[in-house]
C-alpha cells in the first residue's frame, strides 16, 4: 500500500488500543426507519453539529439509507460540508445570517430558510442570482428565537410571494419549531399547531403554495401526528435520543466510547484520589486509570457521580475528572491494564448510556454527545445495536 493511501485509511479506534469513539451506522438506519414507518410525511436528517457529534456525513447517509429524503443543517458551511462529502439530497440551512453568500447557496443547491423581511430582501430584492433562491419560511409560534415573529409574518409572506412572481425566490417551504415537544401534554404544543395553521392559511391567502410545510422534530414525530404535516425534522432521534419518551425502547443509541485502562492499584483506606484529594479510599480498594478525561469530552462535573463499565461491571469514578484521564474505583472487578472501559454506548452490556451521564452531568443527552471532542479517534461500524433501554 502506498503511503499516503495508508494516512487517508480511517484506523479504528481498537487498532490503536486507544480512546475513541464507534458510530453505529447500522443503529441511524434503523432509527431512521421507525420515525419514517410512523408518519405519512418525508423525513429530513437533521446533522448539524456534525451530526450530533457522530459525524454529519456517516450519520446523513445512513439516514437516507433509512429512509430519509432530506438533509438539514444550521449553516450554510455546514450544508456546503455535506456537498464536498459527496451528498447530493436536498439541504436545508436555517440559520442564515443577512448577507450570507446566496448565489453559493444557490449553486450548491442549497434551500435558506428566511426568517425575517431583512434576510428575505437579501435573498431576493437586490442582485439576481444564477437561480430563483429556494426559501423556506420560517415562523416563530413560541421559541422567541430564530422564527419571524407572527407580527411580521404576513408582510413576510406577502413580500415572499412578490419576488417570487418575480422569478428571484421560490418559496419551497414553510416551518416553524415546538418549544415544548418533549413534554407532549404540554399546551404550549397545541398552541404552536395552532400558530402554525394560521400562518399555513396567511401564506395561502398570499398566493404562496410551499411544497412543505414543516413543524416537528424528534419528539413531534414520535408522538404527536397532528403536528407531521409534509415533512419532519428529525435529529436527536436519529442517533437515539428522545427526550418525550415517545418512542421509548424502540430507539438505538450509535454513539460509543470506549478508552483503555491504563494501570490498576490497591490502595489502603484513606488514601485520597486525584486533583485536591476530594475523595478517600473508604477501605482497601482497586483502582483504575482510565484514559479518557474532560478534553474528550467526559464532563468534569460528573466526577463522583458517573461510572464506566469494564467487563459489564459498573465502576464509578472517584475524585476529579481530569483533562486526559479518570480513576474509576474497580474494586471487585478483574481489571488489568489493557482491559477496555466502556464510558457510554447502547446500554445493552452493562455500560451507561448518554441519558444517565446526561443525568450525572446535570445536563440533556444531546450535550453529551455533541461535547465529544476533536481529540477522540473515531470508526465507524455497520454492524446492528441492540435497542435503547
Ligand atoms: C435541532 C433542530 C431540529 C431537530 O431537533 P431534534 O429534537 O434534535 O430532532 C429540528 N428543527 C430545528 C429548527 C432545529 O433547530
Amino acid at each position: 500500500m502506498a503511503p499516503d493511501a495508508r494516512r487517508m485509511t480511517p484506523v479504528a479506534p481498537t487498532t490503536l488500543a486507544g480512546t475513541g469513539m464507534t458510530v453505529s451506522a447500522a443503529a441511524v438506519t434503523h432509527n431512521t426507519r421507525y420515525f419514517a414507518s410512523r408518519t405519512a410525511a418525508a423525513v429530513m436528517a437533521v446533522v448539524k453539529a456534525d451530526g450530533y457529534g457522530h459525524g454529519a456525513a456517516t450519520v446523513a447517509r445512513a439516514a437516507l439509507a433509512g429512509g430519509a429524503t432530506w438533509l438539514g443543517v444550521t449553516s450554510l458551511a455546514e450544508a456546503l460540508d455535506l456537498r464536498t462529502a459527496g451528498l447530493s439530497a436536498p439541504i436545508l440551512s436555517w440559520l442564515n445570517p443577512v448577507q450570507i453568500p446566496v448565489e453559493t447557496a444557490v449553486r450548491a443547491r442549497v434551500d435558506l430558510a428566511v426568517s425575517s423581511l431583512s434576510q428575505l430582501r437579501w435573498c431576493g430584492a437586490g442582485q439576481r442570482w444564477s437561480a430563483p433562491v429556494r426559501v423556506h419560511l420560517h415562523l416563530d409560534t413560541g421559541l422567541a428565537r430564530d422564527g419571524a415573529p407572527p407580527a411580521e409574518w404576513a408582510q413576510l409572506c406577502a413580500e415572499a410571494a412578490a419576488l417570487e412572481r418575480e422569478g428571484r425566490v421560490s418559496v419551497v417551504g414553510i416551518m416553524s419549531h415546538m418549544s415544548h415537544a418533549d413534554e407532549p401534554s404540554h399546551p404550549a404544543n397545541a398552541v404552536a399547531r395552532a400558530r402554525f395553521a394560521n400562518a399555513l392559511d396567511i401564506a395561502h391567502g398570499a398566493g404562496l403554495t410551499p411544497l412543505h410545510r414543516h413543524l416537528a422534530a424528534t419528539s413531534a414525530a414520535a408522538g404527536d401526528p397532528a403536528s407531521h404535516h409534509t415533512l419532519v425534522r428529525i435529529g436527536a432521534g436519529l442517533v437515539g435520543i428522545d427526550l418525550s419518551g415517545a418512542s421509548a425502547g424502540s430507539l438505538v443509541r450509535a454513539m460509543t466510547v470506549t478508552a483503555p485502562v491504563l494501570m490498576t492499584r490497591s490502595v489502603a483506606r484513606g488514601t485520597p484520589v486525584g486533583y485536591g484529594g476530594q475523595w478517600h479510599a473508604p477501605a482497601t480498594t482497586t483502582l483504575a486509570t482510565v484514559q479518557v478525561g474532560y478534553a474528550d469530552g467526559v464532563p468534569r462535573v460528573a466526577g463522583g457521580r458517573a461510572f464506566v463499565a469494564i467487563h459489564g461491571r459498573r465502576c464509578r469514578l472517584v475524585g476529579r475528572v481530569s483533562m486526559d484521564q479518570i480513576v474509576v474505583d474497580a474494586t471487585g472487578t478483574a481489571v488489568s491494564p489493557g482491559d477496555v472501559a466502556t464510558v457510554w454506548g447502547p446500554g445493552v452490556s452493562g455500560e451507561p448510556t448518554i441519558d444517565e451521564w446526561a443525568q450525572w452531568s446535570g445536563t440533556i443527552p444531546h450535550e453529551i454527545v455533541t461535547g465529544v471532542s476533536h481529540r477522540m479517534r473515531r470508526a465507524v461500524s455497520s454492524a446492528a445495536a441492540g435497542a435503547a433501554r
